[in-house]
């Protein structure tokens, strides 16, 4: 069957001639077994954002595999022209849940992945861009430092500088991608420090670890706040390790392999010694890479059966509060009813296979209706760190998303993932509708708290 593009073509021609092809090396290369199970009936297609917005085979899932064939068989090379088209791969897992022969892309692109970060190499700009990347999302710490400069480069007009007058993108769109979506330093960003245990509000029922997540600690921690909130209230004990890092989500999707396998073993200490009997995590792409700690840490001996037991007890938190069932009273949101859509972030309906739990947990509230959107499965563009990576292709996924989303005429949007709600918020732009977790609509209504609507 033919499915090349051009492109491949070309790099088929200009690289039949090359003597000792640069490709995978023996450690875990995308598995030829998983190859030969897609039968290139192309249903995957259609649900594919990358094939949405770039239009070519080699662009999409079928297109992807096939390369991967051909480097593993030694016909093309591991180089820009084939490498370009796994990094145009957002990671969103809609192909997996399309896919009626059960091809595990998943595992694929992520054994492709780290083979590309150990036997590509990068242009320096796209290093420079990519390590910067990597020692800031994953470490709280630095982002904490960082916050005091990011607050005042706000507050002294330069964020508005540059988004009115676009000069950032002319240096660099990347950059300019990054500060797009750099949420609104306040006060309360310095402010949060959960305590250590805290205790059910009623009977107990649970006790619960709960991860802080690098981003949604410092830029979202009302997220944290209220998630700590709707436990409690639920009959949860709350047990936070303060020595708990980051999930390993970002490393882990982009190949960083020993960056991620680290973060992976820190985590797994910091809930050692807790007894919980769940971990809970409020961020769909984190919750995802948790529940992967057995796949990440196979061959590490002495960690191996431990990441399996961390991973066992991982809970998405609406997840977890659907399956034990809410027992605080819920009230009304507002004065009025309200219509509200709610956002599948991708690492929980594909990833995770969670849509109807935040569905049920959210219509339990007083006087509210969901809204559906359309293509409700198809990736916001967010995609982890894709939207400062992959720019424009995000910047095409956001906007479809956004439209989606109002023409629901919903009052307000519910959306699970930190990544996402930047996403969302960057395209609503002047639009008057707010965008809120899950977790934070629910705390409103244990608490009987109205809020006001744009
Ligand atoms: S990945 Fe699945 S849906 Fe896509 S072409 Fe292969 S078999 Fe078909
Ligand atoms: S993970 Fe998403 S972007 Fe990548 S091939 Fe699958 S559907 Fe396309």
């Amino acid at each position: 069957m033919q499915v090349w593009d051009n492109s491949v073509n070309n790099t088929v021609n200009n690289t039949a001639s090359i003597k000792n092809l640069q490709g995978f090396d023996g450690k875990n290369p995308p598995d030829g077994k998983l190859i030969d199970s897609c039968v290139h009936c192309g249903f995957c297609l259609s649900t594919c954002p990358s094939y949405r917005v770039i239009g070519k085979e080699m662009d999409s899932p079928r297109g992807r595999i096939y390369l991967m064939d051909a480097i593993n068989q030694g016909e093309i090379a591991l180089n820009t022209a084939t490498v370009q088209h796994f990094d145009s791969c957002l990671g969103c897992l809609a192909c997996v849940s399309t896919c009626p022969s059960g091809v595990e892309y998943d595992k694929l692109i992520s054994a492709t992945r780290h083979q590309v970060e150990r036997n590509y190499n990068r242009s320096l700009w796209d290093n420079f861009i990519r390590q910067l990347i990597f020692s800031l999302f994953p470490n709280p710490d630095i982002l904490r430092i960082l916050l005091v400069p990011l607050f005042l480069y706000q507050r002294l007009g330069f964020s508005k500088f540059f988004r009115a007058t676009g000069l950032l993108k002319n240096i660099s769109p990347r950059l300019a991608a990054m500060e797009s979506i750099l949420p609104e330093i306040t006060l309360q960003s310095f402010q949060s420090n959960l305590p250590d245990v805290i205790p059910a509000q009623s009977e107990k029922r649970y006790r619960v670890g709960v991860i802080l997540g690098c981003v949604q600690r410092l830029f979202f921690s009302s997220v944290n706040e209220a998630t700590v909130r709707v436990l409690t209230a639920n009959g949860c004990e709350v047990v936070i390790p303060k020595s708990q890092g980051c999930c390993a989500a970002l490393p882990e999707h982009q190949g960083q392999t020993e960056q991620a396998k680290a973060l992976a073993r820190q985590m797994i200490d910091s809930f050692a010694e807790t007894g919980v009997d769940y971990i809970i995590i409020n961020a769909a792409g984190c919750g995802h890479t948790l529940k992967e700690y057995g796949h990440i840490l196979a061959d590490d001996l002495e960690y191996r059966e431990k990441a399996k037991e961390f991973a066992a007890k991982v809970r998405d938190a609406q997840e977890f509060l659907a399956t034990v069932g809410l027992t605080a009273k819920l009230s009304p949101l507002a004065d009025k009813p309200l219509n509200l859509v709610y956002q599948d972030a991708c690492h929980l309906l594909h990833g995770q296979k969670i849509s109807v739990q935040p569905r049920q947990l959210l219509r339990q509230i007083p006087e509210v209706s969901l809204k559906e959107p359309l293509d409700a499965a198809i990736c916001c563009g967010s995609a982890g760190v894709y939207n400062m990576l992959q720019p424009e292709v995000a910047e095409e996924l956001g906007k479809q998303k956004v439209q989606n989303l109002l023409n629901t005429g919903a009052d307000l949007i519910a959306s699970p993932n930190p990544g996402c709600s930047l996403q969302i918020g960057k395209h609503l732009q002047e639009k008057k509708i707010a965008i809120m977790h899950p977790m934070e609509l629910l705390d409103y209504a244990i608490r009987g708290e109205k809020f006001e609507l744009f």
